[in-house]
């Protein structure tokens, strides 16, 4: 059975929406980035290691506080070719949006991918690095971007 697929034109309200970040994880994380470093919490009854790290963890609903640091390195998860804007209007420059699962670590850290030079070529799975800023400060926009490698 072949299922329709419909689409439905809407505006969409974005100020409804609110975002809750959890201050020790983001702090805990951009402390990391001031030294070039990736940082996250591993629990010690189940070894998941979340990146950024919560402070309690969210399979075993423990506290959790071992600070570990993970790889540079790790695997493109998912990504989204930017061809337009929010608007719909095409971009000069397509850029690519991704997910990103570095080694070390069970959790995904979101930014965009450079390294690319057809988009129809990237790959889920395909190796990437983090690329920093040449100067950080302890900010989340010290992690420049991931690069293929
Ligand atoms: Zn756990």
């Amino acid at each position: 059975m072949t299922q329709e697929t419909r689409t439905i034109e809407s505006t969409w309200d974005l100020t409804a929406y609110q975002f809750k970040i959890e201050a020790d994880a983001l702090n805990l994380f951009i402390k990391g980035t001031k030294d070039k470093k990736i940082l996250g919490r591993k629990c010690h009854q189940c070894g998941t290691v979340y990146v950024p790290g919560p402070t309690y963890c969210r399979k075993c609903l423990i506290d959790i506080d071992q600070v570990v640091e993970v790889s540079q390195e790790g695997v493109l998860d998912a990504f989204t070719v930017n061809l337009a804007d929010v608007r719909g209007i095409p971009v000069e420059n397509p850029f690519i949006t991704c997910t990103v699962k570095l080694d070390g670590s069970d959790s995904f850290l979101m930014g965009t991918l450079e390294g690319w030079t057809e988009w129809h070529s990237v790959r889920e799975g395909m190796r990437v690095k983090v690329v920093w800023k040449d100067t950080t400060s302890g900010a989340l926009a010290d992690l420049s971007h991931f690069q293929l490698i």
